[in-house]
């Protein structure tokens, strides 16, 4: 494991046992640094029965497709980060209208999280891709069923969105 060194003062932290978890500590100031998970948030846009994907074009996942979406700022509420992830990597702007799912992953290499997905419809802008994605598109349940997913979470928000559509 990486040396981490204290944020306050400096210096190399040391393990310790606090309410029976094993946390990194400065022996010389007392702080202690307590891990987070990461925030993410993001859309589903279905439009005549298919749905909006992202094919990512950097690691982790490149070549995988996953909903549009991606980390929130620290000062930057849920629906607004959706909004702005989804422009960012489709293009299109979107209206948020309502709260789809919550979930966490553990199988991320950049840290554990929390995927926040909203409904959402199409408000205006013009699809088109980022640097970010290999390609961007509309996509029907059987196309979806031959494409690669990107994670746990997008996986399993993807795929009941699939089990919804089959069972219409
Ligand atoms: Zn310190």
């Amino acid at each position: 494991m990486m040396k981490a060194h204290c944020l306050l003062c400096g210096e190399e932290l040391h393990e310790i046992t606090l309410e029976k978890r094993v946390r990194q500590a400065c022996p010389h100031c007392g702080w202690v640094y307590y891990p987070q998970l990461k925030v993410s948030a993001g859309v589903l846009l279905e439009e005549n029965g298919t749905l909006l994907l992202v094919q990512r074009g950097i690691e982790p996942w490149k070549g995988c497709w996953y909903l549009p979406a991606g980390y929130l700022e620290v000062d930057e509420d849920p629906t607004l980060g959706a909004m702005r992830e989804t422009f960012e990597e489709t293009g299109l702007e979107v209206k948020i209208t309502g709260l789809r799912t919550v979930s966490m992953y553990q199988d991320d290499p950049r840290g554990n999280g929390i995927l926040i997905v909203y409904n959402a419809v199409r408000a205006g802008g013009k699809l088109r891709g980022s640097d970010e994605s290999m390609s961007v598109g509309f996509y029907s349940k059987e196309q979806i069923d031959k494409l690669p997913l990107a994670g746990s979470s997008h996986t399993r928000a993807i795929q009941d969105w699939i089990k919804e559509k089959e069972n219409k």
